[in-house]
């Protein structure tokens, strides 16, 4: 087996900080055969001026996390506060002075043959360090002949490991057909989102995005974009229906993600959006993201976790509150 991540680094895992090589589940792992997992992906970004790791709206993550958990009857006991604390003290211990991805994991851990559930619950995070996901240009997008899965089948909205079949179908025949990215449209033929993120579309002069009951995930950043087109741009954004057509006329297109930041489309099934260059509004949406999550900004500091001012905080505040 090939590993490709460094199996000293420290994770949590059922309840204890240990090397990743430690960090093991068995073959029988209800979540393994049957997808009876629920995940997150936070983003830490070092800001080298302050020598700090910004994590970027764990708080959020982490009650959508536990919320999308109950989908599927999984109890993540810990609170999303005590989960944040947990987080900071997995950066402090691995003294990341990097880019960083958070991976929370939470799942069905029984070890024996069959769909029914039980209470046997498990959850691991695991930081690692975490550069661009998607190539630092503008991206060529392609119209997937998947089909998002549709919300009465398994709810896209609930970060459910098995649900990331889709995706993944998705995504591989597109980097095999030489695309940057699939773009799924959902059973009403409706563009939903990337494999692994939303999409935003300007056309006329309006920003719009597909609503929440388009089977899509309601993402994180997709909320931070809305509320910065807001407050920095004076743009409202426009909740609608998106035809696969409108996506070949638009002005201008970009991505969003935790992953992927925001990340500029130029080009959809091999025809040029904006003129083939990156347009202002995403241009300008790209800056003012990168720059509210390094922490430059100070109105978004408030979207910002200081992942080792606040562990040293902890300590001042009453001795260790996590045993190291
Ligand atoms: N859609 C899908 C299918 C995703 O996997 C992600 C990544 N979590 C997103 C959208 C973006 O969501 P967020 O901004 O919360 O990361």
């Amino acid at each position: 087996m090939k590993a490709e991540v460094d199996q000293n680094i420290i994770v949590y895992f059922r309840g204890e900080y240990l090397p990743l090589s430690q960090a093991r589940v068995g073959i029988l792992t209800h979540a393994l055969h049957y997808g009876t997992g629920v995940f997150e992906g936070i983003r830490g970004y070092w800001n080298d001026a302050e020598q700090e790791l910004f994590l970027v709206r764990p708080r959020e993550h982490y009650e959508r996390w536990k919320q999308n958990c109950g989908l599927l009857h999984i109890d993540v006991p810990e609170s999303a506060e005590h989960l944040c604390e947990i987080t900071a003290e997995l950066a402090l211990r691995n003294a990341f002075h990097t880019d960083i991805y958070i991976r929370p994991l939470a799942y069905k851990s029984a070890e024996r043959v069959g769909v029914r559930t039980d209470d046997y619950d498990a959850f691991a995070l695991v930081a690692l360090p975490f550069g661009a996901y998607l190539p630092d240009r503008g991206l060529h997008a392609g119209v997937s002949a998947w089909r998002r899965i549709n919300d009465n089948a398994i709810p896209a909205r609930g970060k459910i490991c098995g649900a990331y079949v889709n995706s993944v179908l998705a995504s591989d025949d597109a980097r095999r057909a030489g695309f940057d990215e699939a773009l799924l449209l959902n059973e009403s033929g409706h563009v939903a989102e990337g494999a692994t993120c939303n999409l935003f579309m300007v056309r006329k002069g309006q920003l719009i995005t597909p609503s929440v009951t388009e089977n899509i995930l309601e993402g994180i950043t997709r909320a931070s974009v809305m509320e910065l087109a807001w407050h920095q741009l004076g743009l409202s954004v426009v909740e609608r229906p998106i035809d696969r057509s409108e996506l070949y006329l638009s002005d201008e297109l970009f991505l969003t993600g935790t992953a992927v930041g925001v990340a500029p489309v130029v080009r959809v099934d091999h025809r040029p959006v904006s003129g083939g260059e990156v347009g202002a509004v995403t241009s300008e949406m790209q800056r003012l993201y990168v720059d509210a999550v390094r922490g430059y900004l100070p109105a978004y500091r408030k979207w910002l976790l200081p992942a080792f001012a606040s562990q040293q905080q902890a300590e001042e505040r009453g001795g260790q509150l996590l045993k190291r």
